[in-house]
């Protein structure tokens, strides 16, 4: 694991010194031609997801699709059962059911959403279809998992023996504590730009483990969990869901690189903006953010230590350690 100290080497300041004289940028939508070219393509990843990003890649590297990458990638941990938090593997809801929440985004500002479905691994895929095939933006519970069969996505259980022991460890004391374990979480919110600077996101989860039967958290929102604007760049995030819905947090993420902030510099600020808001949810809760923008450039911060991130730029596959507000 990098240290804190060459993360903010490599890629604050890396990506700060790159830039320089660029680094206040004018407000405005449109930016400046990049003063990398060889910043994209460009795909980020919360936690230490290298084979998401890896599989991303594959797509970005041959000229592919963002949208086409970042599903791709959110496909890798659901599909892991040693990954406790998405898709299969993923620990249950407080009853034993293992309940996901995905969402996508593309470059054209479409999106679409699944939240509370059951059976089915691909969240991600089924979010894509949302979009891509219905009218709306958000299917829900039982009506995501009969949309999800209809397509042709196989019903399957998603409850491991692994977390099938870790839910019966924790029904000994059935301790409803919403407290994120930075360590078990893994989350993932995916956002690239491919060669032609089409920017898409994916995020997909199990969501709070134990959760109460039907809660809903960030990851499938789009504004809070994920959010696009290929003029703009793109943002996503992991943690304590709650607080990012309150704050809309990776909408306030582009809304900040749209005035002309540094990636790293608008992931702090929705940071800051959840400290601020909620100073005594945050002290045991963990919300981490990852962002790039239209030049290619991109940033991650955390509330609490720990929140690491992967990177794929210039064949270079590396994990990261965000900064963090608190040390
Ligand atoms: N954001 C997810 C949720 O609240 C959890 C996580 O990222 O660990 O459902």
């Amino acid at each position: 694991m990098k240290s804190r100290r060459s993360f903010i080497q490599n890629s604050f300041w890396g990506a700060f010194a790159a830039t320089s004289g660029q680094f206040w940028e004018r407000t405005t939508k449109h930016f400046e031609p990049a003063a990398d070219p060889e910043a994209w393509p460009v795909v980020i990843a919360t936690w230490d997801n290298r084979k998401a990003t890896s599989a991303a890649w594959e797509v970005l590297k041959n000229g592919g699709r963002s949208l086409d990458a970042v599903e791709a990638g959110a496909r890798v941990p659901e599909a892991d059962p040693n990954d406790t938090s998405v898709g299969y593997g993923g620990f249950p809801d407080r009853d034993g059911n293992v309940t996901l929440d995905a969402c996508i985004m593309d470059e054209f500002g479409n999106a679409g959403s699944v939240t509370f479905m059951q059976d089915i691994i691909h969240a991600v895929s089924v979010a894509r279809r949302v979009m891509e095939k219905t009218p709306h933006v958000i299917i829900s519970g039982e009506g995501a998992r009969r949309f999800a069969i209809e397509e042709g996505f196989p019903v399957e259980n998603l409850l491991t023996d692994k977390a099938r022991e870790a839910w019966e460890k924790w029904k000994l004391t059935s301790q409803y504590k919403p407290v994120i374990n930075i360590e078990r979480h893994d989350t993932i919110g995916i956002v690239a730009m491919d060669a032609a600077r089409r920017i898409a996101g994916a995020c997909t989860t199990s969501g709070m483990a134990f959760k109460m039967h039907g809660r809903v958290g960030d990851s499938p929102v789009i504004g809070a969990g994920l959010f696009v604007d290929n003029e703009v760049g793109a943002a996503a995030c992991t943690g304590l869901g709650e607080l990012v819905l309150k704050t809309l947090g990776s909408f306030l993420v582009v809304e900040e690189m749209r005035k002309g902030k540094h990636p790293q510099k608008a992931a702090e600020v929705a940071i800051k903006r959840i400290i601020d808001k909620y100073p005594e949810a945050i002290k045991e809760a963990q919300v981490g953010f990852v962002a790039i923008d239209k030049k290619g450039r991109y940033g991650a911060y955390s509330i609490h230590p720990g929140f690491n991130y992967a990177v794929y730029q210039k064949g270079v596959n590396l994990m990261l350690e965000a900064g963090s507000h608190f040390s």
